[in-house]
């Protein structure tokens, strides 16, 4: 079976339920058929359960911005695996620069979240990425490479099938600034081939998403790039007009290109 790209809408702190519900009225009412491609909303967490409602009859998949490795406890504000499986969430961003440079996530933290995902049987999307600062001292693919070594630790290769990774550069996420195509193409080459060490094995199904000021003016440039299998998008993905322009415009880039 032909892999679908994915389209992962990371919403961060925004929207209501009200706003959640106003969205995905206009959004259904525009778009429901994607042969192509995999869309996966990523509320806040005061959403989810309305968001299961909201997408049941569609397409589109329920993800979660981060989990908590623990099952239960005094762990004020975390959110458990457990909690998220009970609001129907299949997908849950990991590791994103927001948490690993606001509020001090290790690469050791992104594991533990990682190896809970798996166990719980949610599918995790790993972001990694580099600073600015790392890329003018050409580090960048050492970063990517380090990030993915500890980020995957005891995580098996029949497990690394399942997951979907994120090549966020922390300069281009909600800057407007995005990556150059080679810049990307890079990227994700190295991506696949450290995956590909890690797992002793073959990582060429495995879907490696770009982020970064993705929107429906630069969509048509990256699809062109090889080795991007989809976008995880953050402020465009929050206007319905705009997100539903960058999905159209997949679909017709891969439609055409068959
Ligand atoms: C993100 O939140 O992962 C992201 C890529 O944000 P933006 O599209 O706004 O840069």
């Amino acid at each position: 079976m032909k892999n679908k790209f994915y389209i992962a809408a990371n919403w961060k702190m925004n929207k209501t339920l009200k706003e959640c519900s106003e969205y995905m009225d206009y959004f259904t009412n525009l778009l429901l058929e994607i042969p192509e491609s995999k869309v996966i909303f990523c509320p806040p967490f005061s959403a989810l359960f309305t968001m299961k409602s909201l997408l049941e009859e569609t397409p589109y998949a329920l993800g979660a911005q981060n989990l908590f490795w623990e099952e239960s406890g005094a762990y004020t504000g975390e959110i458990s695996a457990e909690m998220l499986l009970s609001c129907s969430v299949t997908h849950v961003i990991v590791g994103h620069s927001e948490r690993r440079h606001l509020f001090g996530e290790t690469d050791r933290m992104v594991n533990k979240r990682v190896l809970k995902a798996l166990s719980s049987g949610l599918i995790p999307i790993l972001c990694i990425g580099e600073t600015i600062e790392q890329r003018n001292n050409n580090e960048t693919l050492a970063v990517l490479e380090n990030q993915l070594k500890i980020g995957l630790e005891s995580v098996s290769g029949e497990e690394i099938n399942k997951m979907i990774f994120a090549y966020e550069p922390v300069w281009a996420i909600g800057t407007g600034e995005r990556a150059t195509p080679d810049q990307i193409a890079e990227a994700h080459v190295s991506v696949r081939i450290s995956i590909t060490g890690i797992k002793m094995g073959n990582a060429d199904n495995i879907p490696i998403l770009y982020g970064g000021s993705v929107n429906s003016k630069n969509v048509s440039e990256l699809l062109k790039i090889k080795d991007v299998n989809g976008y995880l998008i953050g402020g465009a993905s929050l206007n319905a007009d705009e997100f539903i322009s960058i999905i159209q415009q997949t679909e017709n880039y891969i439609k055409e290109s068959e």
